[in-house]
């Protein structure tokens, strides 16, 4: 099995649980530490931003009607139907922990730059799926 055949979470809300991977997390800091972090994106924890972001997934399991579980965006075109944004919900979570945490950007990158150091393949597909979704 390769890296590419496996679900792997830097942090991760299942069970009514959040889960933060210990290692990840560790190589994350490191990474941030080799970029210097507080010169290029200013300061911030980078556990409270991944927590903020499952505590978000455990907001939406509890509120049925929050609008990441129950946009619906019209198609048009041949796509006569409605339907919903299949990232909606990791949005509002990355929204989300940048306004409660104060970061001064949207923290997706966060996630390539956890998976990398373990995971490469992982972390490039990553943003190969960003490019699909959003453009280059
Ligand atoms: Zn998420």
């Amino acid at each position: 099995m390769g890296e590419n055949d496996i679900l792997i979470y830097l942090a991760q809300f299942a069970n009514n649980m959040i889960f933060i991977s210990g290692p990840m997390l560790r190589e994350l800091e490191e990474a941030l530490r080799k970029i210097d972090r507080t010169r290029w994106l200013g300061a911030f924890d980078a556990e409270s931003v991944l927590i903020a972001h499952e505590l978000f997934h455990y907001i939406e399991s509890v509120a049925p009607v929050i609008a990441t579980r129950t946009l619906q965006v019209q198609g048009g075109g041949w796509l006569k139907r409605k339907f919903r944004p299949s990232c909606s919900s990791e949005i509002g979570a990355f929204a989300f922990s940048r306004r409660l945490t104060g970061l001064g950007f949207f923290p997706r990158p966060l996630k390539v730059v956890g998976l990398y150091p373990r995971y490469p393949a992982k972390a490039a597909e990553l943003v190969r799926r960003v490019e699909r979704q959003c453009g280059s």
